[in-house]
């Protein structure tokens, strides 16, 4: 498909096409075609001397790497054209900072990390799927400590992992302000994913949450964790340990991978929002001049000028670029604005002064914006949202 006509083609588009990638992929080799999402990293988590979580005769290790494997094949069968890369592909020990390496050094344009869970429970089962952040609850910080601890298998990881404690929740503050480039994307993959499990592999849906974990961490692209089932359970340790399981979970990550490479590589509305090669937005007098006025009334509005003031906001979109935040150039919401960092640009709509407005209106937005969500500032800075749960205390 890639013909050598493709310049031609495509040379008018370079510029629009750019920058529909722009919180896609950024550096990017020069023969590589921006416009596709063309290396997968897939990386079944554990192996070698660690077996990961064990339950019966079942090891994660041994789990995740077949399901590695069947989503890596079944990639490589619909997209040729995919470069599908493995941190590993047999029953060997790979440090998490080279699974990251692996996927930066690659230029992959996705990042899959595949583990399964066990608690002490027995009871507990179903799937759900990590991104980078913050987490909301114990247990999710509990799961990021259980696949963060095996570097201690890893000689030097206090120097490698800059004295990283895997164990210590004090060692999680660091990724209480994390914002990566790529979470609107990760949002997007992981919430397909858990789609798929629910709708089509009929597995309970955990839901998609956030946590510190070191291998996301470390990549530079989108990227996911995703926990196939809890091997404490023991149905979902017999699903898992069964080559149907195996195969069912893999085609389920398939079609989240199909469908995420599909939105990535089209133009979403959003990128013809962000599109500036036609900074004249077409006018929509009536429509938007309406929404303007009328839209979102019920918002409460505070004032950002108190001292230790602290308010809620959702979170639409992290560009390099610099928007203006008019309707126009976000859909019709007339309440954005814009937080400029050093190298990225984040926009946001409405300021809420509890989390549940704000999650009200997320609602609303995600028709929008599909990967939006909650955040929280203090004084104008963001501050993570469990910090600002703690401060309304
Ligand atoms: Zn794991």
């Amino acid at each position: 498909m890639k013909t050598s006509c493709k310049k031609h083609i495509f040379l008018p588009l370079i510029l629009l096409l750019s920058i529909q990638q722009l919180s896609f992929k950024k550096a990017i080799t020069q023969d590589k075609d921006e416009r596709r999402l063309s290396v997968v990293v897939i990386d079944p988590g554990h192996g070698g001397k660690d077996p990961g979580t064990v339950g019966g005769k079942v090891q994660e290790k041994d789990v995740v790497l077949d399901i590695a494997l069947k989503l890596g094949n079944q990639i490589k069968n619909e997209f040729p054209e995919v470069n599908v890369v493995y941190t590993r592909k047999s029953d060997v020990f790979i440090p998490l900072h080279k699974r990251a390496d692996i996927a930066n050094k690659n230029n992959a344009d996705l990042f899959i990390s595949i583990h399964a869970n066990a608690v002490e429970q027995s009871y507990v089962y179903g799937t759900e799927t990590f991104v980078l952040g913050q987490h909301r609850s114990e247990d999710n910080l509990e799961v990021a400590k259980k696949e963060n601890s095996v570097i201690l298998l890893e000689d030097d990881y206090t120097n490698t992992y800059e004295g990283f404690d895997p164990n210590s929740s004090e060692s999680y503050i660091m990724f209480e302000l994390v914002q990566d480039e790529y979470k609107e994307q990760s949002i997007s993959l992981a919430n397909r994913v858990q789609n798929e499990f629910r709708e089509r592999a009929m597995r309970k849906d955990r839901s998609v949450k956030e946590a510190g974990f070191l291998v996301l961490r470390r990549t530079t692209m989108p990227s996911v964790l995703i926990e196939t089932g809890f091997l404490s359970n023991a149905t979902e340790r017999n699903y898992l340990g069964s080559e149907n399981g195996r195969q069912n979970m893999a085609a389920a990550i398939f079609r989240a991978f199909k469908a995420y490479k599909a939105e990535v590589e089209q133009k979403s509305s959003f990128h013809l929002a962000t599109n500036d090669v036609k900074p004249q937005p077409v006018p929509r007098p009536v429509e938007a001049t309406k929404k303007e006025n009328t839209s979102q009334p019920t918002v409460t509005e505070t004032k950002a000028t108190k001292a230790n003031d602290l308010f809620y906001s959702v979170q639409i979109a992290a560009l390099k670029k610099k928007l203006d935040t008019t309707p126009e150039n976000f859909e019709g919401l007339t309440n954005v604005f814009r937080e400029d960092a050093e190298k990225l640009s984040r926009y946001f709509s409405g300021k809420y002064k509890s989390l549940k407005e704000a999650e009200l209106q997320l609602e609303t937005i995600k028709k929008k914006y599909p990967s939006a969500f909650v955040v929280a500032f203090l004084n104008n800075q963001l501050i993570s949202v469990k910090m600002a749960l703690e401060l309304e205390k």
